[in-house]
């Protein structure tokens, strides 16, 4: 019962330290959790007006455009998955930014070698081809029922109002003085001479205000094409770089912005100890890897053992999954990736017997899936060397009175994109493009038109048919692992969701070393001995992920669950108490 103790210690401290926000609501009719407050109550604002939970996400996640503006906003890309409940269907729009058409294999090459990653990131030549307003549009034609110009009201009037800078949003700014001080455009919006903004300061955003009212006027096009469209390209073409700055440019066309598409995917469909789970298909990698590693552990009677023998068996199905996601997944319309032998339960028990109960295993190789689609095998490749997927990142969810159900992840990429804010639009340009392999051969090279490889998660699960809960975090290649974590914790250990989110994390996505938190001072705690016993060894990050998602109980009502201390923590709404 320790962990039971330490995960009531954090949800207090949560309650005392939150700025009236509340990680954890329970209660009817719709519900809904993100990372910032303002976000939740436009979500919250856009329900009571009679909208789905699909405007109320939208109107979410352009607040967040605002008031997480590092993490996400319209310069940048998701993945959303909707459940409509009058069709009983799981629809996921793919609207991941895209290669712009001058877009090669060598592209982040010089003189035949791999720039390095950082040079890369602040940069027009790590700019994507943005698709979140292509990817909103979709959602609200095909399945809100409020337009752009009533959905991005709330948006609008935190930027035009402004807020005070709390102390995640200056922590991460000051994390970013030296990229954004390259940019005039940016110094100007984000920093006070050459420093991130202070805690307190009331920060407006007026530019970004008026994008979104052109966005609402325009429609998707009044970002697609015209004026808005050409500041885009001349950001990216020329950044406004400051005096004696030089960058990497890009070469974007308006054609590149005119022609790009979101697209409707079918969902990754798995299942794990009788939940029916919905992933996000390619080109993330999430739904994949997520029902590969639970499919592994499915092998295994978790209940039964101890936990730390539980969470062992966790560990190990992870750097399993993770050998084969980083060898095979990438941009499904470019690269024929085994998807149905990497699905298969066979092929996962197959897995699984790599599996030692008592020892860690060390790096593992991608297996063999082939064979389990009938395919034939083709030659291993060596495993590439593990590539820079940072954290950052946003995850939102929401639910409505007629049980639709929006879980949506979205990203501007690295901490602050590439650091570029289009001069007098006021928001941030993605460095998307940083997420393909700099050289090959490998199926995440970068092409003209590719997606590059995602780790975004957002996940449904559903019980009888009927939905039982949504999950999915921000963290890079740890979104993976944090969404896994967070089902076995829920689903095998006997956690309510709220504390399986609270739980510690530890990412193992087959590195040497686990990765865990400092913020939950897990190196030393009696969780981490216990483990050691089994030969994990670890490695600390600050926190991983910023998880939220939805409960559905049942006795009806709905528990909508964010984070009590990760990110500053979150806001969980429902409608009716
Ligand atoms: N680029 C990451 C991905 O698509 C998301 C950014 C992050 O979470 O760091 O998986």
């Amino acid at each position: 019962m320790q962990h039971r103790a330490l995960l009531s210690a954090i949800l207090m401290t949560a309650a005392l330290a939150a700025w009236a926000k509340q990680p954890v609501a329970t209660g009817h009719g719709g519900a809904v959790a993100t990372i910032s407050d303002q976000a939740s109550r436009a979500a919250m604002e856009i329900l009571d007006a009679g909208g789905n939970a699909v405007d109320a996400a939208v109107a979410a996640a352009a607040t967040l455009g605002v008031t997480d503006p590092f993490s996400c906003g319209v310069g940048g890309g998701g993945f959303m998955m909707i459940y409509s409940a009058k069709d009983k269907r799981v629809i996921t729009i793919d609207h991941r930014e895209t290669a712009p058409a001058y877009f090669s294999p060598t592209v982040f090459q010089k003189n035949g070698k791999e720039i390095e990653w950082d040079d890369a990131v602040p940069t027009g030549l790590s700019v994507g081809v943005p698709g979140t307003v292509r990817g909103w549009n979709e959602a609200l034609t095909r399945y809100g029922t409020m337009s752009f110009a009533q959905v991005l009201k709330p948006g609008i009037r935190v930027a035009e109002q402004g807020f005070k800078v709390e102390p995640n949003f200056n922590r991460i700014n000051t994390l970013n003085e030296a990229k954004f001080g390259r940019f005039e455009s940016t110094s100007s919006l984000y920093l006070k001479e050459g420093k991130a903004l202070p805690v307190g300061t009331l920060f407006r955003n007026p530019d970004l205000a008026n994008t979104y009212r052109e966005i609402g006027k325009g429609g998707v096009k009044g970002f697609y094409e015209g004026a808005l469209a050409q500041s885009i390209v001349k950001a990216v073409n020329t950044p406004p770089t400051k005096a004696g700055v030089t960058v990497l440019t890009g070469q974007m066309t308006l054609n590149d912005l005119k022609d790009y598409e979101a697209r409707l995917r079918q969902p990754i469909r798995s299942s794990y100890r009788g939940y029916e789970l919905y992933g996000m298909p390619m080109p993330s990698s999430g739904g994949i890897a997520i029902a590969e590693a639970l499919n592994i552990l499915e092998n295994f009677d978790l209940k039964s053992m101890p936990r730390t023998q539980a969470e062992h068996l966790y560990l190990e199905a992870s750097r399993l999954a993770f050998a084969d996601r980083n060898a095979y997944v990438a941009d499904g319309e470019y690269i024929d990736v085994p998807r149905v032998g990497l699905l298969s339960k066979e092929y996962a028990r197959e897995r699984a017997r790599q599996i030692d109960l008592k020892t860690a295993h060390g790096k593992a190789t991608q297996g063999d899936p082939y064979p389990f689609q009938n395919d034939l095998s083709v030659p291993l490749r060596p495993q590439p060397a593990l590539a820079a997927e940072p954290a950052h990142t946003t995850h939102l969810t929401v639910t409505d009175r007629e049980g639709n159900i929006v879980a949506y992840t979205f990203t501007i990429e690295d901490w602050g994109g590439s650091g570029i804010v289009v001069p007098g639009r006021g928001f941030l340009l993605n460095n998307e493009m940083t997420d393909f392999e700099f050289s090959g051969p490998h199926p995440n090279v970068p092409e003209a038109g590719k997606r590059p490889r995602s780790s975004m998660s957002p996940t449904l699960a559903f019980k009888n048919g009927k939905p039982a809960f949504s999950i999915g975090s921000p963290g890079g290649s740890t979104i993976i692992t944090t969404v896994m974590q967070t089902i076995v914790n829920h689903v095998d250990l006997g956690m309510s969701l709220g504390e399986a989110l609270a739980a510690p994390r530890m990412s193992q996505r087959n590195g040497d070393k686990t990765e865990v938190e400092s913020l939950l001072k897990f190196v030393g705690s009696p969780q981490a001995q216990a483990l050691e016993a089994y030969g994990h060894t670890w490695s600390e990050t600050d926190e991983i992920g910023a998880a939220n998602g939805l409960r559905f109980n049942d006795d009806g009502t709905v528990t909508a669950v964010s984070e009590p201390l990760r990110h500053g923590g979150g806001s969980a709404i429902v409608q009716k108490q």
